[in-house]
């Protein structure tokens, strides 16, 4: 398997929100980096948005202008899925959430890669272990889990499938830590770190609602201000839409069992259409909907 000093060129497929950070972070690591997504309007759109990313580097002095000349220099957009296989030396896939599409697209880029390159998925949710069942070399497949907005968030959560070596995951850390970002190592299991303790979290902070112990505004500040959060949990669940907590609870709690049952409240919620940010109302009532935000799951 390539050893890690010699990846240079990192593909990435699905240029969407997730998608086009990761080229970014991968060009402002130095590699060369392929965004492949079978929409070239949306590659169009991401290639602006990751100028955008360069020139907010600038202006917040942690990007010098030639990095931005350079960067852009490295960066290939392509509609081939198959072609841009060729010229990989470390893939990533940021597809969307559907394990039939990340499955056929895992297969289609495995046919085409050296036999050395390591394959990497973006998925949040998705067993690393049942995709990367249907390569033909499981051993160098895992998750590499990024969070939105990539650009500035630092963590990468490496997902182990049961047959993943440690080379492979060696390979990802080092490839991780050269876009910037921190990492832990995790095995393959439902929610991983991150979404498994921020939707118990957030579930048990509707408990506290429904049972009327404090309104919304005093659960937030206690955990801001007491535990040093730093978004409160109704903040947080505004801001990743409370329909999309519901599908990651009522997905752990059928993997995981009673503690991640979803709280009456939050189901009541969503039944009201009070869905977050993206529709103006969740917890709280905004100003105005808010179509920038993104989900996190
Ligand atoms: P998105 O819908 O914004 O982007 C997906 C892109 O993939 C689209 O542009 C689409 O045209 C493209 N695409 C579809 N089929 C393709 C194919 N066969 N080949 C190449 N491109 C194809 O999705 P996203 O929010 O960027 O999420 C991507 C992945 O990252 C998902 O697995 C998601 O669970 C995960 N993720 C998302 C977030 C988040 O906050 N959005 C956070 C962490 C992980």
């Amino acid at each position: 398997m390539a050893e890690e000093r010699q990846i240079r060129h990192v593909t990435v497929y699905g240029a969407g929100i997730m998608g086009r950070g990761i080229a970014y972070v991968a060009l402002l690591g130095g590699y060369h980096c392929t965004l492949v997504d079978i929409n070239a309007s949306i590659l169009e759109a991401a290639k602006r948005e990751i100028e955008g990313f360069f020139d907010e580097g600038i202006r917040r002095g942690k990007v010098a202008p030639d990095e931005k000349l350079n960067g852009l220099e490295r960066l290939t957009l392509s509609t081939d899925i198959e072609r841009s296989a060729q010229a990989a030396d470390f893939v990533i896939e940021a597809v969307p959430e559907d394990m039939k599409l990340k499955l056929d697209l895992l297969s289609r880029v495995e046919a085409r890669v050296a036999e050395t390159v390591v394959i990497a998925s973006n998925t949040s949710s998705l067993s690393i272990t049942e995709l990367g069942a249907a390569l033909e070399d499981p051993t160098r497949f895992a998750g590499m889990h990024f969070f939105n907005p990539v650009p500035r968030m630092k963590l990468v959560e490496i997902v182990r499938g049961l047959e993943t070596t440690d080379k492979t995951v060696r390979i990802i850390e080092t490839v991780a830590r050269g876009m910037g970002k921190a990492v832990v190592v995790v095995k393959d299991s439902p929610g991983f770190i991150t979404s498994r303790m921020n939707a118990l979290i957030g579930n048990e902070a509707f408990y506290m609602l429904m049972e009327g112990l404090a309104t919304a505004e005093d659960i937030d500040r206690a955990i801001k201000l007491g535990l040093n959060h730093p978004m409160g949990p109704f903040e947080m669940v505004d801001m990743v839409g409370l329909d999309t907590r519901l599908a990651v609870l009522r997905f752990l709690h059928e993997r995981l069992g009673e503690k991640y049952r979803p709280c009456p409240l939050l189901i009541q919620y969503v039944k009201a259409g009070r869905l977050g940010r993206k529709v103006g109302r969740g917890v709280y009532t905004y100003e105005k909907k808010d179509p920038s935000e993104s989900e996190r799951p």
